[in-house]
């Protein structure tokens, strides 16, 4: 599995506080292996690689990173710029909008003709669906009992009339009833061959759809980008849909389809049911096939906005018990340059969001904590247990706020603490390679 095997080669070099050339040659020679047999085409490999070695060796020495976890997020970067960089989303110039969906047979173009009409459904359109696939016998069938289902009509003319005809038919029937959005269920072969591929030529003809989405299987590996090379060069489609991303899949799909077809991946299947859509998102493929969870946003977020020395000097503090208010002012003023702290702690394996959701940082909050803290002698800044009721009232009255200010700063203070700690340990047990780091 392509994530094991990545995880294995940033094991190696997350350890390490120096990389060598010839670490970083080891470790490219190793993902090269792994993207090869995840069946990524061996042209995007050889230029994914020489990217990621390029960057490697000439980078700027980021403080906040080990040199292991620099070569780990240009990785992700560079996976996440192969699959198209960004989302994107389908796009419909004209009422109603038409999307055709193309594909080999058992590929999932009807399950996702279905999964389509209930999304857009759901956003309060009025989709019809259109039978075009004549020839397998069951074919109309199973999509109109997934329109009964959703409660969207389906649009069909049996098998006597060509799918060139039911697609015109079809459409002028949603402009002449007023549906919005038309979505073209068509036949699908075995293998590619010509006589689909004119007819799926004579649809594109007649009916000039926003959107051709060629729908390939996951699980088919290189057979899909292949598939895709043909479809794309038959029918200038606007972009693929994955399906069966909720197997068992190598990645070799996902990795490779974009840098082939210079089309992106816009919407994923991920299970039988209707509901199983989703929009694919290039940066989470990347680090779902690195295995890495969110982490690595956090370290970008980390990146961004701590300094090592002063995170190390905290850390010291914390071990000896000396964080004091005054490195909490510090903190909040670092964490609000890094963003809402639900959200920064909700990435952290094994720590909800929920734990500090009193704790917000923002601009007048943080105006008004400075002015309570200076309040402060000395003393209590560095041991916040003395301050009782009298010294509370004592410092509401000289910062201008009122006691319960004051309760509620010593109260997220405590929590800032107990946060601090969690950190730590937490470090220290990414240190010992548990897992995801
Ligand atoms: P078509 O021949 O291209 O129209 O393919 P179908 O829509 O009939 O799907 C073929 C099979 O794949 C069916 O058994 C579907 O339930 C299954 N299928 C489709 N999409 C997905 C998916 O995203 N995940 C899983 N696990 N199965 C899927
Ligand atoms: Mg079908």
């Amino acid at each position: 599995n392509l994530s094991d095997r990545l995880q294995d080669v940033f094991k190696k070099l997350k350890g390490k506080g120096k990389l060598t050339e010839s670490d970083i040659k080891e470790a490219m020679r190793e993902v090269r292996i792994a993207l090869l047999e995840a069946d990524v085409n061996f042209q995007v490999v050889k230029d994914f690689i020489n990217k990621v070695r390029e960057k490697s060796v000439g980078q700027e020495i980021l403080q906040s990173l080990t040199p292991g976890q620099q070569v780990i997020k240009i990785v992700r970067d560079e996976l996440q710029e192969l699959m198209g960089g960004t989302k994107s989303e389908l796009v419909f110039k004209k009422t109603p909008g038409v999307v055709m969906l193309v594909g080999l047979q058992g590929a999932g173009k009807t399950t996702m003709a279905a999964k389509l009409a209930l999304r857009y459904k759901k956003k309060n359109k009025k989709p019809l669906l259109v039978a075009a696939d004549i020839y397998r016998p069951a074919a109309i069938k199973q999509l109109q009992v997934l329109g009964e289902q959703l409660g969207v009509e389906v649009f069909t003319m049996g098998d006597k009339n060509s799918p060139v005809d039911i697609c015109k038919l079809g459409l002028e029937h949603a402009k002449k009833n007023g549906y919005d959005l038309v979505i073209f269920d068509t036949a699908g072969r075995l293998h590619i061959d010509e006589r689909l591929m004119d007819e799926l030529e004579g649809i594109v003809k007649v009916a000039n759809p926003d959107e051709i989405l060629l729908v390939v299987d996951a699980m088919t590996g290189q057979d899909a980008v292949n598939v895709a090379k043909s479809f794309n060069e038959k029918l200038d489609i606007t972009g693929v849909i994955l399906t069966k991303l909720d197997g068992d899949t190598r990645g070799g799909a996902a990795l490779s389809i974009k840098a082939v077809t210079g089309k992106p991946i816009k919407l994923v299947g991920i299970g039988e049911k209707i509901e199983d859509l989703d929009v694919f998102h290039p940066d989470r493929m990347a680090s779902r096939i690195l295995g890495m969870g969110d982490v690595l946003t956090l370290i970008e977020k980390a990146e961004a906005a701590i300094d090592l020395e002063k995170a190390k000097d905290l850390q010291k503090k914390l071990q000896t018990q000396q964080f004091t208010l005054d490195d909490f002012v510090e903190q909040l003023q670092q964490i609000k340059q890094m963003g809402p702290l639900d959200q920064i702690l909700g990435m952290l394996p094994g720590m909800g969001g929920g734990k500090l959701k009193g704790l917000s940082v923002d601009n007048k909050e943080l105006v008004k904590i400075e002015a309570i803290i200076s309040s402060m002698t000395k003393g209590e800044r560095a041991n916040p247990s003395i301050i009782n009721g009298s010294r509370r009232k004592r410092i509401a009255a000289g910062s201008g706020t009122k006691i319960q200010d004051v309760n509620r700063l010593l109260k997220q203070f405590e929590q800032m603490q107990k946060m601090m700690k969690q950190f730590s340990s937490l470090e220290k047990s990414m240190k010992k390679g548990k897992k995801p780091f």
